[in-house]
């Protein structure tokens, strides 16, 4: 036999014989209780010590990418978190977007605030969530939550509506562990166009935007060292907007596709469906995305993110979704990423 032909065979034993070992390794560890034990306790000792990697900048994660519109399991409900080395904040807190929170390792409980865009149920449902996971790590105060005129009533709501809930935790794990006078979240009702929140190194400002008939609606505008991300939450291109972003590292704006949507109405009616009147009514106040690159180029915005998708798209029609837009706008998925380092213009991506 050539000598080539038998160190072939060689390597051919040596790697089935490999396969063999770890395939009967997995075997023990999927079906050895011992084993299974011992994997699992150094998992959870490698995840609860994780430390985070140190930041030097901000950092802005899409916790939820998802409208109302459409299901997508992958994708979470308006949610983006701004976190920096001092800061943790929330700007709206959609559906699922804790689970994101969790898999992101946010910090919460450092969290500075939860900041609502307006009151639309897509935009809040997940407050008790954020407020329970905050409180049971170690929050040291109450939830600070800010919004435009009617923050108060939606957080007395929630309030009431967990009241018990709060009372069950306080009394199985002690007032030491969950204060109770830090389980009620706090309102903090600001006019748009104020700063609603500052510090030596970071200022979020909020502005009016275009949602009718909810009024007022806001988006923010964050600020650090130099650095800065805008948030719209949901609204037609609107003037006040594309003013409040001028010259923003990051926009994350709401989009609407007539690709996709406008076939989903034709389909809706021909079949008859109640439906199809609700899907011609959001066209008029969520933003045509074929208007958004130029009006933040006009605006000196670096990059374009684009999230609260309307519908929400899957593999084939994330594709339509972004027929005809330049290359650089991003139509984001839950936990994608974006470092803006301090001192630099770089945005770094990192996709989910
Ligand atoms: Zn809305
Ligand atoms: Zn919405």
């Amino acid at each position: 036999m050539p000598r080539s032909s038998a160190r072939l065979k060689k390597l051919f034993y040596a790697v089935v014989a490999m396969a063999v070992l770890i395939g009967a390794a997995a075997a023990v560890v999927f079906n050895v209780p011992a084993a299974q034990d011992a994997v699992f306790k150094r998992a959870a000792t490698a995840v609860l010590g994780q430390t985070p990697e140190p930041l030097d900048g901000m950092r802005v994660i899409v916790c939820g990418s998802a409208s109302p519109l459409g299901r997508d399991p992958e994708r979470a409900e308006a949610c983006i978190a701004v976190v920096t080395a001092e800061h943790f904040l929330l700007f709206d807190v959609g559906a699922r977007s804790p689970l994101r929170m969790a898999q992101a390792r946010l910090p919460m409980a450092r969290i500075n605030g939860v900041f609502l865009t307006h009151f639309h149920s897509d935009h809040i449902a997940a407050l008790p969530d954020v407020n329970l996971a905050s409180w049971v790590q170690g929050r040291p105060a109450p939830l600070d939550v800010y919004g435009p005129p009617g923050v108060q009533s939606v957080v007395d709501g929630f309030n009431a509506a967990y009241g018990l809930d709060r009372g069950y935790r306080t009394a199985h794990h002690g007032a030491a562990r969950l204060p109770p006078e830090r389980g009620p979240m706090r309102a903090h009702p600001f006019d748009p166009g104020e700063v609603v929140w500052q510090d030596d190194l970071l200022t979020v400002t909020s502005f009016a935007v275009e949602h009718p008939p909810i009024e007022p609606a806001v988006g923010y505008r964050v600020d650090y060292r130099g650095r800065s991300v805008v948030i719209s939450g949901d609204t037609n291109a609107a003037d006040t907007l594309f003013v409040a972003a001028k010259d923003a590292d990051l926009l994350l704006h709401d989009a609407l596709s007539r690709t996709l949507l406008d076939p989903m109405i034709e389909a809706a009616t021909d079949l008859g469906l109640p439906v199809s009147g609700i899907m011609t009514d959001v066209i008029d106040y969520h933003a045509d995305v074929t208007l958004l690159p130029a009006r933040a180029a006009e605006a000196g915005i670096k990059r374009l993110a684009l999230y609260h998708l309307v519908p929400v798209p899957n593999a084939l029609t994330e594709r339509m979704f972004l027929r005809g837009l330049p290359n650089d706008v991003i139509l984001t998925r839950d936990l994608h990423t974006f470092d803006l380092p301090v001192g630099s213009s770089e945005i770094r991506i990192r996709e989910p």
